[in-house]
């Protein structure tokens, strides 16, 4: 038997980013960057107003002030999407709008507040492209204010965005902005999900006796999509070497096979049996609670994770092993759940001394987090779940945590914190 840390570290030494595809630019959304991205282009390309006002050059403004404004002569206007209608020389303005070029000879922008445009009567004045156009200027200002450069957000030739970025809205605009309709990303692994025993019944099939239904496939199924990669459910087989052999020739393409349940020591445990007849078994059974067994090992060539068949077992295995392994595919680099540091409301006890994850609610308390486990620790309470979303930590060995400590939770996810706590956005 190993221990938590070992076992990942084994685990992912023999994992790695899957090969990269070509993908439509929104499809990118969570995926891993798989080249560097060279900016071809300033952003903005040009240099252009920040601000609806006129388009003037500063050394005009020398003495305008509200009582004494300087009046101009509104030569153009100057909306967004067009190239400069004009030159701006002394005495002259442009009316532009936000967005627009910054026409030549015109060095800053007077907001509209700043003028006698917001008081003017629109009605009575001459069209602005009339020799009678004139706008007063309210401020002295000097150049380059309300002037957005050209490159001020990125210069053409210097780094957008670093291999292994991973995508969100953000740098998807970033990539929009450069003109990418598509981008290469490594691509999202193919999990295979099987579920063992005779006395598993996929949901919607009416139960025998003694038979319970199948919740490990939609759980682990769920799981595999919440953190990016494409589950495959191969149905639930049976407790024999054959049907269990059978069932897992339909995952020799996947990227990543997950079974749950037979990895004990019963007499109808065969996931081990048939890992060691058809692959390879490098790991079983890991010091940790839910859990203790755990398969891994590899078959055809494929990362095989054997999960336990309680539900809870099954659900923080996968989050402990199955979670850094997709993730590695994708080609993140940062394979650690996020955790938090929270007062603990009430001594929590772990007996046998394997690490013991303990479903926990952390929620804002008026000093900071605070943390209570959810009752019910038993493996197969999954609802004990629903009601969690972090995993108190307490590591191997020691014998209990005490009421007020501060303590280790990994976060599941972060919806029922209260709003106190970072964004779904940090879930993985
Ligand atoms: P096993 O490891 O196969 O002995 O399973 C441990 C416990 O988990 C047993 O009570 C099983 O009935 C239950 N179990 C196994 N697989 C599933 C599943 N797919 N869905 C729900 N419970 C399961
Ligand atoms: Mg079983």
């Amino acid at each position: 038997m190993i221990g938590v840390e070992a076992a990942r570290r084994a685990i992912l030494a023999g994992v790695a980013p899957l090969p990269a595809e070509e993908v439509p630019l929104l499809d990118a959304l969570g995926l891993v960057l798989a080249d560097t991205i060279i900016a071809t282009a300033d952003i903005p390309p040009f240099r252009n107003s920040a601000m609806d006002g006129y388009a003037v050059r500063a050394a005009d403004l020398d003495h305008a002030t509200r009582a004494t404004p300087t009046r101009l002569h509104v030569i153009a206007e100057g909306p967004a999407g067009y190239a400069p209608r004009g030159t701006v020389t002394s005495g002259t303005a442009i009316r532009i709008m936000t967005g627009a070029p910054l026409p030549p000879g015109a060095d800053t922008v007077v907001r509209f507040e700043e003028t006698d445009e917001p008081t003017r009567d629109a009605a009575h004045e001459p069209a602005h492209d009339s020799e009678e156009s004139r706008v007063a200027i309210f401020v002295a200002q000097g150049p380059a204010i309300n002037v957005r450069e050209a490159g001020e957000d990125l210069r053409a030739g210097n780094i957008a965005l670093v291999a292994g970025t991973a995508l969100r809205p953000a740098e998807l605009g970033v990539l929009a902005s450069l003109g990418y309709g598509r981008v290469r990303v490594h691509r999202r692994p193919q999990v295979a999900i099987v579920s063992t025993g005779d006395e598993v019944v996929p949901p919607g099939q009416p139960l025998a006796p003694g038979q319970i239904r199948d919740s490990n496939s939609t759980t682990l199924a769920a799981l595999v999509r919440r953190y990016g990669g494409v589950p495959r459910l191969l149905g639930v087989a049976r407790d024999t070497v054959a049907e269990l052999t059978a069932t897992l020739a339909a995952a020799r393409d996947a990227d990543l096979i997950l079974t749950s349940g037979g990895v004990s020591l019963g007499d109808y445990d065969m996931v081990k049996d048939v890992l060691r007849a058809e692959g390879r078994i490098d790991i079983w059974q890991v010091r940790m609670k839910p859990g203790k067994p755990l398969a891994y090992g590899q078959l055809g060539g494929k990362p095989f994770l054997g999960l336990p068949g309680n539900p809870v077992a099954a659900y923080v295995s996968f989050e402990l092993f199955a979670r850094p392994i997709i993730l590695r595919q994708l080609g993140h680099a940062a394979l650690d759940k996020p955790t938090i540091r929270a007062r603990l409301t009430e001594r929590v006890r772990n007996g046998g001394g394997r690490q013991h994850y303990v479903r926990a609610l952390v929620t804002a308390g008026p000093d900071g987090p605070i943390v209570r486990p959810t009752g019910e620790q038993g493996s197969g309470v999954l609802t004990a779940l629903t009601r969690a979303n972090g995993l108190l930590v307490i590591p191997e060995g020691v014998e209990a945590l005490a009421a007020d400590a501060l303590v280790e939770v990994e976060m599941l996810h972060w919806e029922q914190g209260g709003g106190q706590f970072p964004s779904a956005d940090q879930e993985r």
